[in-house]
């Protein structure tokens, strides 16, 4: 039932509007909070970001999730990348860890971001590798991964 709105978001994953279709004064070319530019579809298959789900007869607050994936062509948005290629990159930094085990940290990254029956195997190997790989590692993945995973995983993997 309904119809939805186009969102319009920034390359950085800061959402200017869920009603850019129905509401163009609303929209930025880019971003207020970090001046990047702005979409409002899959830069890959062009199709429009769902936003605001408007159905008739109900008025209520909405909480908006932008998606991480393209629903069309399944690529990974700019501000999935971005925080996916930041956690990687502090993991590089670490020397607690040997080659292997920042692949298989990494690779567990991914999988945690995007669910699916490879998860429970993510978090374990999250688990094994993210203490090893000292503190200051760990706080900054916590940090960008809070935004992207779902709350089960939360739940999982710092027990919250
Ligand atoms: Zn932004
Ligand atoms: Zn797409």
């Amino acid at each position: 039932m309904g119809t939805f709105d186009i969102a319009q978001i920034c390359l950085n994953g800061h959402v200017i509007t869920e009603m850019a279709g129905g509401h163009p004064e609303y929209r930025k070319q880019f971003c207020t909070e970090c001046g990047e530019q702005t979409i409002m579809a899959c830069q890959n298959c062009n199709t429009n970001i769902k936003g605001y789900h408007h159905v008739p007869g109900v008025i209520g607050i909405f909480d908006y999730h932008k998606p991480k994936y393209c629903e069309k062509c399944g690529k990974a948005f700019p501000w999935t990348d971005r925080q996916l290629n930041a956690a990687k990159e502090l993991i590089e930094l670490t020397d607690n860890l040997n080659n292997d085990e920042k692949l298989e940290l990494q690779s567990s990254i991914t999988d945690l971001v995007k669910g699916g029956p490879q998860t429970v195997v993510a978090q374990a190997k999250y688990k094994k590798y993210i203490g090893k790989a000292g503190s200051e590692v760990a706080k900054g993945v916590r940090d960008i991964l809070v935004d992207v995973v779902s709350e089960t995983v939360k739940k999982a993997i710092w027990g919250q």
